[in-house]
């Protein structure tokens, strides 16, 4: 396709070089619809040539010291936090997020990887045994693996690729990284920043394309022993089996299908605008969004009233305006695919009480042919029912009702999915009691996206195999070693 000037045109960065690709995949603007980017369509070649800069550049990074390395980490986070704005601006525009949501989230938490994981790198110990019987003792010793292939999904583009090369990098390994294709832009603005950090040529190396091509190339290339993903369960299903004849070490963040249980005794003044952010927060396109949210019977009619409320005053329009809660979806396809399921409940019999096709959408002129949804309130509808069962990853979320604990336990835990949940209720027992009981990587008890990073993150069931964290992290990026002394 002719394209003009005017559309921005990545490089793969290899080496610690730009390097121009033979062809090139387009790349929308999802707030207007249009074509802005040219990102590099990369294939086997591409993967080859950085995975042999990331071998070539192991021996050195990895025998550098742990504070050498963070310090590195360290100015890397202040260049990126430097030019916070204008990272937030390409995020927004390449992803359809609001500006708000990138100022706040997006960049300042891949600003935080860096530093989380300069510090954590600092503070592990290994452990030590003694068996004065034998004369012997133990110890571990951990060293990074080698060449770490990193892939990450579309839905917080910065922030999970950060989340992946901030630990891997801190520990010694050196990476290949591939973003989405859909969301490239500030994998590859921050490769402009590599250098002045002081990261070596070949540490880093960002290789962009799509997952069947680029993707694919990275996890059956035999040089590269471990692969981090984020993404859906699908293509984790697809990466496994291509995986598994290499043996390699896999880290698997997956979707979710997350409920919201709300008992009788909930705070509703607490519960009801964490809930709502919880469902629409970033177009509902977090894997920890709620989408199931059950109440309990006594509070069910008043819940249901004050929720539906509080979701139309999500306002959803053109991301840079600062003023705007819900901006556009990631692409024509996720846009279909999301009303869908709205469709599909309503043929089965469900009620939507706001939202898509409820309620008018009206858009600024500029934004007319961009992927906008409202965001959207089902009830009435079955736990069988896709829209319960299966992830939609926009911003659509169902209303249902319960009546006892045990009930609700089983129900929420009726699915394939075990990333997220969260429990609000003023019953201090009752909240360790279903904490304990559900099947859930998280549970968040009266309060939602409370994250401290040192503690394990990830899910169960279909929602991934691993955890990641200060402690897991490590653990997953080096491989460990017990060394006996006899004395
Ligand atoms: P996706 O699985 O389609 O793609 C994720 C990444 O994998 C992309 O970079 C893609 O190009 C690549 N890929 C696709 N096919 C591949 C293949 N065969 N081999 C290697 N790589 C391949 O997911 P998505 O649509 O980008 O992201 C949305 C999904 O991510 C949702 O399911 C969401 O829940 C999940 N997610 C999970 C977490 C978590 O931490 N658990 C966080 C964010 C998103």
């Amino acid at each position: 396709m002719a394209h003009s000037k005017a559309l921005l045109e990545l490089e793969n960065f290899i080496g610690g070089r730009f390097v121009p690709c033979s062809s090139y995949i387009d790349s929308y603007n999802p707030s207007t619809g249009d074509v802005y980017c040219r990102v590099p369509d990369s294939g086997k070649d591409e993967v080859e040539a950085a995975v042999k800069a990331a071998k070539d550049a192991f021996p050195v990074w990895s025998s550098k010291s742990p504070l050498e390395r963070s310090q590195i980490l360290n100015k890397l986070a202040d260049l990126i936090e430097h030019d916070l704005e204008a990272f937030a601006q390409a995020e927004s525009k390449d992803q359809g997020k609001t500006i708000t949501f990138a100022r706040t989230v997006d960049i300042p938490r891949a600003v935080h990887n860096f530093r989380f994981f300069a510090s954590s790198i600092l503070h592990h110990v290994t452990e030590c045994t003694e068996m004065p019987t034998m004369g012997c003792m133990h110890y571990t010793s951990r060293a990074p693996v080698g060449v770490a292939g990193l892939i990450s999904p579309w839905n917080l583009p910065l922030y999970l690729l950060t989340w992946k090369i901030a630990p891997a990098i801190a520990c010694g390994n050196t990476v290949v990284a591939k973003p989405s294709e859909m969301t490239s832009v500030t994998a590859w603005m921050m490769c402009k920043l590599l250098e002045k950090a002081g990261v070596p040529p070949g540490v880093v190396n960002v290789v962009f394309g799509t997952g069947a091509k680029a993707g694919e190339a990275l996890v059956c290339h035999p040089d590269v022993p471990l692969i981090s993903f984020t993404g859906s369960t699908l293509t984790a299903q697809r990466i496994t089996e291509k995986s598994a004849p290499h043996c390699k070490r896999l880290s698997l963040e997956l979707g979710g299908k997350n409920p919201a249980i709300v008992f009788n005794d909930a705070d509703l003044s607490q519960c009801i605008p964490t809930t709502v952010r919880s469902s629409f927060a970033n177009q509902g396109e977090i894997c920890l969004c709620t989408s199931r949210i059950f109440v309990q019977r006594g509070i069910y009619n008043e819940f249901l009233k004050r929720f539906v409320a509080e979701a139309k005053k999500w306002k959803t329009g053109n991301p840079s305006d600062p003023t705007v809660n819900v901006g556009a979806l990631i692409s024509k396809e996720h846009l279909e695919k999301v009303r869908n399921y709205v469709k599909k409940a309503q043929a089965e019999g469900a009620r939507v009480l706001c939202g898509e096709g409820v309620d008018p959408l009206a858009l600024p002129p500029g934004n007319q042919k961009g992927y906008f949804m409202l965001p959207t309130v089902i009830t009435e509808v079955k736990d069988e029912s896709c829209c319960m069962q299966e992830e939609i990853f926009g911003p659509v979320t169902c209303v249902v009702a319960f009546d006892t604990e045990e009930e609700v336990i089983k129900r929420a835990n009726g699915v394939k999915y075990g990333l997220a949940a969260t429990v609000w209720s003023g019953n201090v027992g009752r909240v360790h009691r279903v904490a304990h009981r559900l099947q859930s990587g998280l549970v968040w008890t009266n309060c939602w996206l409370v994250r401290d990073l040192n503690l394990p993150f990830g899910g169960m069931k279909a929602s991934g195999i691993g955890r990641e964290g200060a402690r897991d992290s490590y653990e997953f990026f080096t491989e460990v070693k017990t060394i006996t002394i006899k004395h």
